[in-house]
């Protein structure tokens, strides 16, 4: 392993900052060059590198974002496209490449994999729901920021006594709305893993309200449905006042929490340490703490759920 090349692909999560400065400097502290490829897989097909030195990577661990840029790339999902990856490549002697992003990122490195180039994926996504691991880059941070949003909209819920339908993001996992209600005190959170019924959600609002609750706070994961919708049934079958609030793209921006540094460093000093073992066709993790790697078809059969038992504590929790 001479050199290696890194790149963000798919939705950007905070802390893929701190894991790109990781793979750089542990690639350099062990004598090997590393180029960095701009905008995902769409990059490395326009052949966007660029040679990463120490101070490529300074002054970006506490930014949220990718300073690689990131990008989806339909080009890439073709064996043709592929094939010209693996051209580019292999053109600027690149033997090693680490890919931070999603299960899909992931897929596209295997296909590298498969045609002869040693990857490594690092798994980056708020979505949290890449199994096979701890935790996923940018999940800590995520919900941290829509904790912090959910505090804010609490108080002027309590001041105005009204109901809130807070929409965070999650099209088919609902780990964030899952933590963030459970650690911002919602009466209900809503997740597209778990069936609902409108009628439970608002039979609990009324309860809540009937031992003389002023305010009230629904979480609802995008994919669990749609929050104007949700918030326009509330009211027309309660009459209470009721507001909703999209939280969107803020969830993905920020600054990484402390937690998503320490991951993301340590994941992208690991991925480089594997690509220099020989590893390849894997993603770094770790699992109960300690780094490990796993291999990507083992990943893609290992899709995270959230878990019923704080799904259920976050129920009986608001009682
Ligand atoms: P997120 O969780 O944020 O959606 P992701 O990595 O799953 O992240 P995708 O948009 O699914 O995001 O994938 C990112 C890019 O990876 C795609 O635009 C495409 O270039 C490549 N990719 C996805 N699936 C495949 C595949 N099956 N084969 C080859 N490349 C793929």
């Amino acid at each position: 392993m001479r050199k290696i090349g890194v790149l963000t692909s798919g939705g950007d999560a905070p802390g893929m900052n701190a894991g790109v400065r990781a793979v750089v400097r542990a690639a350099i502290y062990r004598g090997l060059e590393v180029v960095g490829i701009r905008r995902g897989y769409a990059g490395l097909l326009d052949g966007d590198f660029k040679p990463m030195a120490l101070e490529s990577v300074g002054d970006i661990i506490q930014r949220g974002g990718t300073c690689l840029y990131t990008a989806r790339c339909l080009e890439f999902l073709t064996e043709d496209g592929q094939r010209r990856g693996y051209q580019r490549l292999i053109d600027a002697d690149v033997d090693g490449l680490v890919v931070f992003g999603g299960d899909g990122s992931f897929r596209g490195a295997q296909k590298l994999h498969n045609l002869g180039i040693k990857t490594i994926g690092v798994p980056s996504t708020i979505d949290n729901d890449i199994g096979a691991c701890d935790a996923n880059i940018g999940f800590d941070t995520a919900v941290q920021t829509a904790i912090e949003a959910i505090d804010k909209i609490r108080d002027t819920a309590t001041s105005h006594e009204r109901t809130y339908v807070i929409e965070v993001m999650g099209r088919s996992a609902g780990h964030i709305a899952l933590s963030a209600g459970l650690a911002g005190g919602a009466e209900s959170v809503l997740i597209p893993e778990v069936p609902y019924k409108l009628e439970d959600v608002v039979a609990k609002l009324q309860r809540g309200v009937a031992r003389g609750k002023k305010h009230s706070i629904i979480i609802v994961a995008e994919g669990a449905g749609h929050g104007g919708e949700i918030g326009r049934y509330i009211e027309e079958h309660t009459g209470f006042d009721t507001r909703v609030t999209v939280l969107g793209h803020v969830q993905r921006g920020g600054a990484p929490s402390a937690t998503d540094r320490v991951l993301a460093s340590r994941l992208g000093a690991h991925s480089v340490e594997l690509l220099v073992q020989g590893v390849s066709g894997h993603m770094a993790a770790t699992q109960h703490g300690e780094l490990t790697s796993v291999p990507f078809d083992e990943v893609f059969q290992s899709d995270r759920k959230p878990d019923k038992a704080v799904y259920e504590l976050a129920d009986i929790l608001s009682i």
